[in-house]
């Protein structure tokens, strides 16, 4: 739904920064609301068709105006103005996820990373279980091995990335597969979660659809569940919005709003946060306990290159092996007294947790890994709080 606006400005020439705050609000008229009202109502006034010919959404599950409005601020992050692209919102990132992959045909063959966000890991494994989908798992970070596993078997008809990969921040070269996918045929699905289209831009890139876990950094206040699925082709918009009005996964008005607001301070918050996250993955990469930082802002990382070429910073999520056994390690996340034992990410406080604590997290993530969600308390204090908790790893 497009949004309504009669401010005076051509966002499309504006920042992102500046569109984060400028768009999805109220028609600017004397006396209007600043900031959008949340439309709570699950039925309309109508007795004509529906669809509505005049666009009115009839009913709350096909459309609703706020979840319209953060749709609108999402999908002017995504597009360009040559190939604008469309937002569809859902109740979660898992639903958004399970959208584009239930709309495949039986039989589908689905390239995928070996290690990438462990629930949309167990939803491929079990299509493939149940013989829907056949999968097909590969390191994403090694381009060569993708090119080939896309270009000499039997035709993919998904590939499904992540970059950089949730927990262990691969990075995969989203330009060189989505070209050899092309080839064959395959469509490009990027989960863009821990870049966002501040940092990452995967349709610019050449990927055909974005997905989003709208409950990490773009809501930003751990306060939200929600999921996005964003793309150019209007084919695809169509199908993926039709999926949502017919299995129902469509977000709640206040939780629309509360992302709405919280995007407004995406820009300053990352900038933050991945200033923050490059001063400790330097820290981390300097302390005795530490056997390897996996965050793609140091030179030293296999994905540094590729990375600096398709974003623009590195991001706020970093993960570090210790020298330490799973219980020391778990000790040592115990220890924090500013850092918030807990799983999810991109929010204003900063999380931290082995990963393998999930009885679900793929085998290929160390034991000992620790999993850094960086927020945008004082970088001094972060690691002053971090330098305290290691001591148990003495
Ligand atoms: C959290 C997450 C998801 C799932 O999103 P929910 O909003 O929790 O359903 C998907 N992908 C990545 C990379 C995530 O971090």
């Amino acid at each position: 739904m497009a949004p309504p606006n009669d401010s005076p400005t051509d966002h499309s020439q504006l920042a992102a920064a500046t569109r984060l705050v400028t768009l999805g609000r109220p028609l600017r008229a004397e006396g209007a609301p600043v900031g959008p009202p949340i439309q709570l109502t699950s039925t309309f006034v109508g007795a004509g068709p529906i669809p509505d010919p005049h666009g009115h959404p009839g009913y709350g599950r096909p459309d609703n105006e706020t979840v319209g409005l953060l749709e609108s601020v999402l999908a002017s992050l995504e597009g360009t103005a040559d190939r604008p692209a469309t937002a569809t919102v859902f109740s979660s990132g898992m639903a958004a996820i399970s959208a584009v992959l239930s709309d495949l045909p039986t039989g589908a063959r689905v390239l995928s990373a070996h290690s990438a966000y462990n629930t949309t890991l167990e939803l491929l494994t079990d299509l493939a279980a149940r013989g829907r989908i056949e999968l097909i798992r590969q390191d994403v970070s090694d381009t060569q091995a993708c090119r080939e596993a896309l270009l000499s078997r039997a035709p993919v008809d998904l590939v499904w990335l992540e970059s950089p990969t949730n927990p262990l921040l691969d990075i995969a070269d989203i330009a060189a597969i989505s070209s050899a996918a092309h080839q064959v045929g395959a469509t490009v699905v990027v989960d863009n979660t821990f870049a966002t289209a501040l940092i990452q831009q995967p349709l610019t890139l050449g990927a055909d659809v974005v997905v989003y876990s709208v409950t990490k950094f773009l809501s930003g206040h751990s306060d939200v569940l929600l999921g996005a699925v964003l793309t150019a082709d209007d084919a695809v918009a169509q199908d993926i919005s039709r999926h949502r009005r017919v299995h129902g996964a469509i977000a709640g008005p206040f939780e629309a709003w509360l992302a709405l607001r919280g995007l407004r301070t995406l820009d300053v918050r990352l900038h933050r946060q991945q200033e923050t996250a490059q001063r400790l993955a330097q820290w981390l990469d300097g302390h005795r306990a530490v056997r390897l930082v996996r965050y793609p802002g140091l030179p030293a990382h296999p994905g540094h290159e590729t990375a600096r070429r398709q974003m623009r910073g590195f991001g706020a999520m970093l993960a570090a092996d210790l020298d330490a056994d799973a219980r020391t390690a778990e000790q040592a996340v115990r220890a924090c007294r500013l850092w918030v034992p807990a799983t999810s990410l991109g929010g204003v406080e900063s999380l931290i947790e082995r990963r393998r604590r999930i009885a679900s997290e793929a085998e290929a993530v160390p034991e000992a890994l620790l999993r850094f969600s960086v927020g945008i308390e004082a970088a001094d204090d972060l690691i002053a709080d971090l330098d305290a908790a290691f001591s148990v790893l003495d």
